[in-house]
């Protein structure tokens, strides 16, 4: 039996759009949250604004909010996916409905590349460590930008950390949070391809002290 659906009444509603300012590019300026807690609409601001209705996936933006990652895990083969995924991808499983699970906040990097050029809101950030994760074992990786490192120092399979931003600052999207490495790593020592990387990085960071 399909489980019944009732409308969400969004009674928890925060407006975060800066005040006098017509046109603020892509930006979160909004959301609302249905008195039972479990919806989420998102306002975001692209040239004109959006709204993003997040229904089942809902619980995955409330935890941003709270500091907490949330994933979903099979009930029949026990995969784990961060991004979650709603209904399991294996056949075998028949779309079965995926139960919500919190993740510990623990990633092991699964790819990566270091970003030399952008878009102008973030060219004084320049070079940017963006990474594909694998958090808690799960079988889904998600992308987001790798802090506190030398872009030439990353690697493969190293053991990463989420880290949110104070709770003020969230918006209930994946820029509340970023990976830094987590306690304890050390880079390993340098190598060819490690020069290599330093040598493309190093006039990105002389570039950037250029820009006014
Ligand atoms: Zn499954």
């Amino acid at each position: 039996m399909p489980e019944e659906i009732k409308k969400p009444k969004f009674t928890k509603i925060v407006d975060y759009r800066p005040k006098d300012v017509d046109e603020v590019g892509f930006k979160f300026v909004g959301h609302e949250i249905s008195e039972d807690g479990k919806y989420i609409n998102q306002k975001l601001h692209y040239d004109q604004l959006y709204t993003m209705r997040q229904g089942s996936n809902s619980k995955l933006f409330i935890g941003f909010i709270e500091g907490k990652i949330f994933g979903t895990k099979c009930p029949v083969c026990g995969d784990k996916f961060f991004p979650p995924r709603i209904n399991c991808w294996n056949l075998d499983c028949k779309a079965a409905k995926c139960d919500w699970i919190e993740l510990k906040p623990k990633a092991k990097v699964w790819t990566w590349t270091v970003a030399g050029w952008s878009g102008r809101s973030s060219l004084k950030r320049l070079p940017i460590v963006l990474v594909y994760a694998v958090v808690d074992g799960c079988k889904t990786a998600i992308a987001n930008e790798l802090l506190n490192i030398k872009p030439w120092d990353v690697d493969f399979d190293m053991p990463v950390k989420i880290v949110f931003k104070p709770k003020k600052e969230r918006t209930g999207s994946t820029s509340d949070w970023h990976f830094e490495p987590d306690d304890g790593w050390k880079p390993s020592p340098m190598n060819l391809e490690k020069e290599r990387i330093k040598t493309l990085v190093m006039p990105v960071y002389d570039w950037v002290k250029t820009l006014k």
